[in-house]
């Protein structure tokens, strides 16, 4: 974080009872907290002196104590299709630097934000950069909202007004159900009606399958669910997410239908990358089918993204398309994913920061790459 002071507390990722309870602590009545919420996150403040609507003894106490601080931008990049990348600057877990990404995608009528809930992956599904990478430390709450604070701060607002993110997926580095306590608070500001109020339908968790926490979310969110599938059998996909070896598709798919069911959703996505050979063919597809059929499941196709030392191809499109129309004949909605800013490496399963890439350190038993900047 960018001017964290020692001993302040960070307000930034305080859901709205820990605020008020934040508040409490000095004696403010909850509405403070519902203040601060409304400039921190509407308006993208984070300078107390500023919040003209707040009580002159109130904001100097606040600046005694506590702060905003926000992730360090280290880098921001504009793709040729208008895809925006950032780099925000971490302290790593082995107090080594390191950098996360954050993605904008714009779309006509939305803008979507790609966000990264932790630093590398401990998950290692076998076609995915994050995971190559090893993991490091889990974001806070404060670092997983503070890249839509971020995000919003640089995109600003549309000419008319409207605001230009529209949605927010967790879909960048890191597993957000391995971080279930940051990730929970984080989405709670996105949709809280003070901060980001973005529908339910337009924050979007996905996961490679932790069963139980599924099941623990299903109590205490109702964000849109996706669920990274990539494989139709059991044996296929403890290749490809070894995740599947403790919670096999079978138990995986019970505990989608389940949060559907408990939140009351429209739909489950399943997402799945297209592996030339591997699992693109019309027998996967039809097996697909079956497993899905008859639910309320949509299937996104994610054209495989290359990175440097995969052993893996992207499906020829045609390959694709022909695997889109096996499972609408089977009864089940597809849907292909255009891949967009890859020519800055944003492209989904690239996310591992270019400058993470110089140099590798022991950390624990795990090799991490140190950010070393270019
Ligand atoms: N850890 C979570 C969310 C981050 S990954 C998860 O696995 O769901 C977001 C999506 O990108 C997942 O569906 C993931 O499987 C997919 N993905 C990973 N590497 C990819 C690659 N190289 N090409 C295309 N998609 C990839
Ligand atoms: Fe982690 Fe998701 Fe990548 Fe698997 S696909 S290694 S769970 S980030």
């Amino acid at each position: 974080m960018s001017g964290k002071v020692p001993g302040r507390s960070n307000l930034l990722g305080l859901n709205r009872s820990e605020l008020e309870a934040f508040v409490a602590t000095l004696g403010a009545k909850p509405y403070r907290a519902r203040q601060l919420l409304k400039w921190i996150y509407r308006r993208g403040e984070s300078d107390f002196a500023r919040m003209t609507d707040l009580a002159k003894d109130f904001r100097a106490q606040l600046a005694d104590v506590a702060e905003v601080s926000v992730p360090e931008i280290v880098s921001a990049r504009t793709s040729a299709d208008g895809t925006r990348k950032w780099l925000l600057r971490m302290p790593g877990a082995a107090g080594n630097e390191q950098v996360i990404e954050t993605i904008f995608i714009p779309e006509p009528g939305r803008g979507t934000l790609c966000i990264s809930s932790q630093i590398g992956c401990a998950l290692d599904c076998s076609f995915c950069a994050t995971g190559q990478q090893g993991f490091n430390r889990n974001l806070t709450s404060a670092e997983i909202i503070g890249q839509v604070w971020l995000a919003n701060r640089e995109l600003g607002r549309e000419p008319d007004g409207e605001r230009v993110i529209t949605n927010v997926v967790l879909m960048g580095m890191g597993e957000p159900l391995a971080n279930y306590k940051n990730v929970l608070p984080a989405m709670q500001l996105m949709l809280d009606d003070l901060a980001y109020d973005l529908s339910r339908r337009r924050v979007t968790l996905s996961t490679s399958g932790l069963v139980p926490q599924i099941y623990r979310l299903a109590e205490d969110s109702n964000v849109a669910l996706a669920v990274s599938l990539h494989a139709p059998n059991d044996k296929l996909r403890d290749e490809l997410v070894p995740i599947n070896r403790k919670h096999p598709i079978a138990e995986l798919l019970a505990a989608s239908w389940h949060y559907l069911e408990r939140q009351n959703g429209r739909s489950v996505t399943f997402e799945y990358t297209m592996l030339d050979g591997i699992n693109d063919q019309p027998g996967h597809a039809r097996e697909l089918a079956v497993l899905l059929r008859g639910h309320d499941a949509k299937v996104n196709l994610i054209p495989f993204n290359t990175f440097p030392g995969t052993r893996y191809r992207r499906s020829p499109a045609a390959t694709i398309d022909r695997f889109r129309d096996l499972l609408a004949q089977g009864g089940v909605m597809a849907t292909v994913r255009r891949t967009r800013g890859d020519d800055i490496d944003a492209a989904c399963g690239q996310l591992r920061g270019q400058v993470l890439d110089r140099t590798l350190v022991r950390l624990g038993s795990k090799m991490v790459r140190l950010a070393v900047r270019a």
